[in-house]
């Protein structure tokens, strides 16, 4: 524990848009407390849409670093981020960093904050598929960020034991449950009707079901994307009642070879990416998710909703355990039957559970936070373990 002597400046290192709603909570939390001062280093990683969606939660970010040079390869873009960071941290440093998750600017902004003697706090710590290159670079990502973190947020007993297994100190690590649950309840707490133009006319139109598709992940492109776009041709002619609204990643290659598949295709909405208010209520609209994501793979349960899973590996088994998502891979075969199975009614869905917590991780997070620099006396009790 730190001597407690004044305010504690806390640096949220973030750079893309899953970072930003599954921190906006723990800034929020932090925010209401006189002694945590969290301020947002943006590292650009994505261009805009990280911002949009901290404004969504009414945050901004304190200092924004220069973009990554366009059609960066991840040496290019870790370099970048790197030297960005250790310039910002060169004009003062902060008392602790936050990083979430998995990504190439958690990644940096841990890195930098070690070799300037930051101390680290990991958010959704304790992810793991075990193989390396699945999900590609964020397995090695979260793994190496673990080893340089000074607390862990571990958001399921499952990622708790993962981390036990690789040696991480017992009382180093807190059991939060997951910050989405938190960013969900603050988001469906806002309501309103559908801001992007294209969905809010397609939603009008005569169909009984709807599906929310995504894919982005780097190990699926040229050939993963492919198959998956082939695989929902498939099931537009087979389930011609059904509408699948495909949220389309803003890569360029990404991009291309799902319209070159799809852009025809009957029953196929090809879609911009959503802000987080239209994509969460088209989720909860949905009978079904097509998904590579891994933040979709927590919401979609959350919401109630089945999620076929076109990866080879998850890090979130407890969506399978539970029964409300099948590991269909990038195999179109495998991808029409799951989606089929449950369209139709066979695939059993689990009960609606919290698999990823209460909605008040972000509370917890915040509180050890404050026991770590010694201002736990002017809280009041810890919220109760997120599971009995
Ligand atoms: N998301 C969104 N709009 C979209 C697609 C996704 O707001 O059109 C949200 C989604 O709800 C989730 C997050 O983006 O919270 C996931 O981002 P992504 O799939 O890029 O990253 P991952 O979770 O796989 O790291």
């Amino acid at each position: 524990m730190i001597e407690p002597v004044s305010d504690m400046t806390i640096w949220f290192v973030l750079g893309t848009r899953p970072e930003a709603v599954k921190l906006a909570p723990v800034i929020l939390s932090c925010k209401k407390t006189s002694f945590l001062k969290p301020l947002v280093i943006y590292t650009s990683q994505h261009q805009e849409m990280g911002h949009r969606f901290l404004e969504l939660f009414g945050l901004q970010a304190h200092y924004t670093l220069p973009p990554p040079p366009a059609g960066r390869s991840l040496c290019a873009l870790t370099t970048h981020i790197l030297a960005m960071l250790d310039n910002q941290f060169k004009k003062g440093v902060p008392d602790c960093t936050i990083v979430q998750g998995d990504t190439t600017s958690a990644l940096c902004g841990s890195l930098v904050s070690f070799y300037h003697r930051v101390p680290v706090a990991h958010v959704e710590a304790g992810l793991r598929t075990f193989a390396p290159f699945h999900p590609f670079p964020e397995e090695m990502n979260r793994t190496i960020i673990s080893r340089i973190a000074h607390l862990h947020f571990a958001p399921t007993p499952v990622a708790f034991t993962n981390l036990l297994r690789e040696g991480i100190d017992r009382h180093t690590i807190d059991i939060t449950g997951n910050t989405v649950v938190d960013a969900l309840d603050l988001i469906t707490r806002q309501g309103g009707s559908f801001e992007d133009k294209t969905l809010r006319e397609e939603w009008e139109g005569d169909f009984d079901q709807a599906v929310t598709v995504t894919v982005h992940r780097r190990e699926s492109w040229g050939g993963g994307v492919r198959r998956v776009a082939l695989a929902l041709q498939e099931l537009t002619g087979r389930f011609t009642r059904t509408r699948f609204f495909f949220s389309v990643h803003p890569n360029p290659a990404i991009r291309r070879e799902i319209e070159d598949i799809l852009r025809d295709v009957e029953g196929i909405v090809l879609l911009e990416p959503l802000g987080y208010r239209d994509f969460i209520q088209l989720l909860s609209r949905s009978s079904l998710v097509i998904s590579d994501s891994g933040g979709v793979q927590e919401e979609a349960p959350s919401l109630g909703v089945p999620v076929v899973i076109t990866r080879e590996h998850t890090e979130r088994p407890e969506v399978i355990d539970a029964g409300w998502g099948i590991l269909a891979g990038t195999n179109s075969k495998k991808i029409v039957e799951a989606a089929s199975g449950y369209l139709e009614g066979r695939s059993e869905v689990g009960h609606k559970t919290m698999l990823f917590g209460d909605g008040r991780a972000s509370e917890r997070i915040m509180y050890r936070m404050a026991e770590y620099f010694g201002f736990s006396d002017r809280l009041q009790s810890p919220p109760p373990p997120p599971w009995p």
